[in-house]
Parts: C-alpha cells; sequence; structure tokens
C-alpha cells in the first residue's frame, strides 16, 4: 500500500509503506480521503514550524475518513464496509492528563502525522491504516468522506469554543477565516452566538465565511480601520477567536473586545508576538490557548451525522495523493482554495 511521505521542504513522495499488523481491538481502515491542514502545508513547505522539525521520513496527514476493511478479535461494535472518520487523537489514557480527562495534554500523545516525538508519529496520508476501535466515528449515509475528513479540523474549532465558554447570545469576532476560522464562525453560530463579525485580508475567505454563517466580514486589506465603530465604548466584543496567527489581528482586536473579554487563540503561527501587556490587564482580558481536542471529536462527527453544521461550502477541492504537489499548491493558496483533500482511491 502507498503513502504520502514528507522528506524534507519540497521533497514529498508516494511510496510503499507496510500496513501494520491487525490486533486485537483494531480496525483495519481503507484510507479513503484526507485534508490537507495547515501543519501539512507547514511541514511541506517548512519542514516543520517553531521548533518542530521533520528529523527523518514521515507520513504526512491526521484529517482522515475511510471505510473498514477488517476488523479484530473482540471488536464487536463495527463491521467491515461500514465508513467512519478516524481521530487521530491517540493519548495514553494513563498519564496524569489523561487521568483528569485532559488528553489533550498527554504526556504519551500518538498524533498522527506529527514530528512533536521522536521517531515521528506516522500520519494517515496513506492507503491503509490499522486504528484502535475507539478512534473510530460512524459517519451517517448522507455524508460524504470529505465531510467526514472535516471532523477532525471541526474539532479544533469545537475545542475553541469549550474553551470560551457560553456562547449564547455573545458578540463575536473572528479574525482570519482559513479553514479553522471559518470552522469556528460555523461552531459559533452551533453555540449560539448573537452576532458574529468576521475578519480577513482576503475576499474568497471572506465570502466563504459568509457562507457559512458570519453576520458581516471587514476585509482589513481594502478597510484597515473597518472594525473601529465597534471600538465604542470600551469595545463592543465579548468574545476574539483568532485564527490568523498574525500579531497585528490580535493587537487590533484588543480595541474592539470589551473588559472582560475572552481571546481565544486558535492559530498556531509557531512564531512569538509582541502583545501591550497593559491593555490586557487594565481591560482584564481573558487570554486562552487552544491545543487540539480531544472528546470534541464525537461532537464533531454527531454534530455532522445530524446536520446540524453544514461543512460543505469549505471544502474547496478532491485531488489524487499522486497529484500531491498539486494539491498542496493549491491548498497554499488562499485567493482560491479553503480545504483540499486527497483521495486516496
Ligand atoms: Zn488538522
Ligand atoms: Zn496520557
Amino acid at each position: 500500500m502507498e503513502a504520502l511521505v514528507i522528506h524534507a521542504p519540497g521533497d514529498l513522495r508516494v511510496e510503499e509503506f507496510p500496513t501494520d499488523e491487525l490486533g486485537p481491538g483494531q480496525l483495519r481502515v481503507r484510507v479513503r480521503c484526507g485534508g490537507i491542514c495547515g501543519s501539512d502545508l507547514h511541514y511541506y513547505q517548512h519542514g516543520g514550524f517553531g521548533t518542530v522539525r521533520i528529523q527523518q521520513p514521515m507520513v504526512l496527514g491526521h484529517e482522515v475518513a475511510g471505510v473498514i476493511e477488517a476488523v479484530g478479535e473482540g471488536v464487536t461494535a463495527y463491521a467491515p464496509g461500514e465508513r467512519i472518520a478516524v481521530s487521530p487523537s491517540r493519548p495514553c489514557g494513563l498519564c496524569r492528563f489523561c487521568q483528569e480527562g485532559l488528553q489533550n495534554h498527554c504526556l504519551d500523545m500518538r498524533y498522527y502525522g506529527s514530528a512533536m516525538r521522536n521517531p515521528h508519529v506516522q500520519g494517515a496520508f496513506r492507503q491503509q491504516i490499522v486504528v484502535d476501535a475507539y478512534q473510530a466515528h460512524r459517519l451517517a449515509d448522507h455524508l460524504t468522506d470529505q465531510e467526514g475528513a472535516m471532523a477532525e479540523p471541526l474539532s479544533v474549532a469545537l475545542h475553541g469554543i469549550n474553551r470560551a465558554g457560553p456562547l449564547l447570545g455573545k458578540k463575536v469576532l473572528v479574525t482570519g477565516c482559513g479553514p479553522i476560522g471559518a470552522l469556528a464562525i460555523i461552531a459559533a453560530r452551533r453555540a449560539g452566538a448573537g452576532h458574529i463579525v468576521a475578519t480577513d485580508m482576503g475576499a474568497h475567505p471572506l465570502s466563504k465565511a459568509l457562507k457559512v454563517g458570519a453576520d458581516e466580514v471587514v476585509n482589513i486589506a481594502e478597510e484597515p480601520d473597518g472594525l473601529a465603530r465597534f471600538a465604542v465604548d470600551k469595545g463592543q466584543f465579548d468574545v476574539l477567536f483568532e485564527a490568523s496567527g498574525n500579531e497585528r489581528a490580535l493587537r487590533g482586536a484588543f480595541e474592539v473586545l470589551r473588559p472582560r473579554g475572552i481571546i481565544v487563540q486558535l492559530g498556531l503561527s509557531g512564531g512569538e508576538m509582541t502583545l501591550p501587556i497593559n491593555a490586557i490587564v487594565a481591560k482584564e482580558f481573558d487570554l486562552r490557548g487552544v491545543f487540539r481536542f480531544h472528546q470534541e471529536f464525537a461532537t464533531a462527527v454527531e454534530l455532522l451525522n445530524k446536520r446540524l453544521v453544514d461543512v460543505k461550502p469549505l471544502i474547496s477541492a478532491t485531488v489524487s495523493y499522486r497529484d500531491s504537489a498539486r494539491a498542496f499548491a493549491l491548498a497554499a493558496d488562499r485567493s482560491q482554495a479553503m480545504k483540499v483533500l486527497l483521495s486516496f482511491d
């Protein structure tokens, strides 16, 4: 079976890759579809992000859906032929954070396609993979494989919502409308946000933001002061979802966030930012990070299965894994693409 293996920046190869033996409690899955994530792009373009670097060849990918080919001994909840989304979150279950229900902070996490640990954890951009049954989440018949693969980034957005706390009736600002920002709009809407304003520098992402439920959008490239009217009375927004990873976007939002506003930082820029700590102190902001997710994956699939969220407007293209250079170039082009998926048929 073949896989997409990153060797160095720009050097992504289709290679034969062995599938693990099917063990007890496991499923052998024929991967059908995988979404290209910002982190996959970082590995492809720069060989990593921040201090995380590729040290050895690694299969990319962690946003996949597929069909079960075989079930291991003791598995009764699943059967061959069923379509599933695969959660790439594989915590140990034993460490102190797993025991506290903070699996995303697991001390022994084996998240797919991540160079954070050494040897790296191989990813899921491959034709076939063996997973633990707990990673499987059944997809409703009406969902496409592509929508199923969107469960992972949707989970990140849902974890951001959980970090923000109750959103019912709240005024929400989303800065940066790439896939995660757009999914944050969908998730915030679902969570009861009263009014959602989204910003970006590009017309294409903003058009998608409107499609998935933003009430208003501001193109900061064309209208740098477009948020000024929200600065009255010490700021209008209750919650900021910052998904651009851009320091200026975050600083600019300080003016329009009300006192005790909650800042949820979703974008993983990998870099450092200089922030006016006096503004955070004087306006009593809560600055909250978001790192991956765990139980939100089940919620994401449930919302998709029940048609309570619609991610289809964010799916830009599906490209064969054999044509990965084209797929990754398209995924990096914000003027025409949101989420690009690879097909492994
Ligand atoms: Zn992802
Ligand atoms: Zn753990």
